[in-house]
C-alpha cells in the first residue's frame, strides 16, 4: 500500500519560499527526533552540517557508506565528525565480497542500477524506517533530472517527507558558504571532481562539462536511484 503524506503545518509554496536555514528550523520543530539528514561527504554535506550546527540543531545523520568511497571522502567525514562532534548512524550494507559472491564480480560494470539498488536504495529504505523526514543536499541546477525539485516533497517510496533546503542554491553559492565559514570539504573537488560518489562510477570532469557528467560516465545512467520516485525503474 502506498503511504499517504501526513499533513504539514505549512504549505509547499510557503516552504519553497523559505531560506535554507528557515527550512531546517521549521523541519526541526515539525519533526523533532523524526528528522534525519543523509551525508555523502560532498560539498553539500559540508554546508548542511555547518548550517545545522550554527542553528543549534542536531538531527540524526545517516551515512550510506557503500564501502566504495574515495579515501578523501572518508577523510572529509572524519574532519566534519571531529569539528562538529557528529554521531553517525548507518544501515548495514553488504560487503563487496558478499556482493561478488551473490551477484558476480564488479556488478557496477554489468548492472549499475542493481548495484545502486543493493548498496544505496535498499539500505536507505531500512535507514529511513524510524524517521518522518529526510534532509538531502540535492540542488536544482545539478542536473536536468533535479530541475523541478521542491524544498519539501512527499516520497511514496520511502514514506517520508523529503526536504531539500539547498534546492535553489547554485554551485558558486555553495563554495562561497564553505570558504567564508572555513568548513572542511572534500579535497577531490579541487582536482576536477565536481560530483563525487563511489570510486568505480566517478571520474573528474572537464571545465566545459556539466556538474554530474563524471558520474556513471559513458552510460545513460544519471542517478543512483536514491532520488527517483519510480520504483518500477529498478
Ligand atoms: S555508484 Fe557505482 S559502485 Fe556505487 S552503488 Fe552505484 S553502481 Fe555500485
Amino acid at each position: 500500500m502506498v503511504p499517504e503524506a501526513p499533513p504539514l503545518s505549512r504549505s509547499l509554496d510557503e516552504l519553497n519560499s523559505l531560506s535554507a536555514e528557515d527550512v531546517l528550523r521549521w523541519a526541526a520543530e515539525e519533526f523533532g527526533d523524526k528528522l534525519c539528514i543523509t551525508c555523502s561527504w560532498q560539498k553539500q554535506s559540508s554546508v548542511l552540517v555547518h548550517m545545522l550546527a550554527s542553528l543549534g540543531l542536531a538531527p540524526a545523520i545517516v551515512e550510506l557508506d557503500t564501502h566504495l568511497f574515495f579515501r578523501e571522502s572518508y577523510e572529509t567525514r572524519d574532519r566534519l565528525v571531529e569539528k562538529y562532534g557528529l554521531t553517525l548512524v548507518g544501515p548495514k550494507i553488504p560487503s563487496i565480497a558478499e556482493q561478488h559472491k551473490a551477484e558476480g564480480p564488479n556488478l557496477w560494470e554489468s548492472d549499475p542500477d542493481r548495484c545502486c539498488h543493493i548498496r544505496k536504495v535498499e539500505p536507505l529504505i531500512e535507514a529511513l524506517e524510524p524517521f518522518g523526514a529526510w534532509v538531502s543536499g540535492i540542488r536544482r541546477d545539478q542536473a536536468p533530472s533535479r530541475a523541478t525539485i521542491g524544498k519539501a516533497q512527499w516520497s511514496e517510496r520511502y514514506g517520508v517527507w523529503k526536504l531539500h533546503p539547498l534546492a535553489d542554491w547554485g554551485e558558486k553559492r555553495v563554495w562561497t558558504y564553505i570558504t567564508s565559514n572555513d568548513i572542511p570539504y572534500n579535497r577531490l573537488h579541487d582536482v576536477g571532481y565536481r560530483s563525487i560518489g563511489c570510486i568505480p562510477c566517478t571520474r573528474p570532469i572537464r571545465t566545459d562539462e556539466e556538474e554530474r557528467a563524471g558520474r556513471w560516465a559513458g552510460s545513460d545512467k544519471l542517478e543512483c536511484g536514491l532520488h527517483l520516485e519510480s520504483i518500477d525503474k529498478e
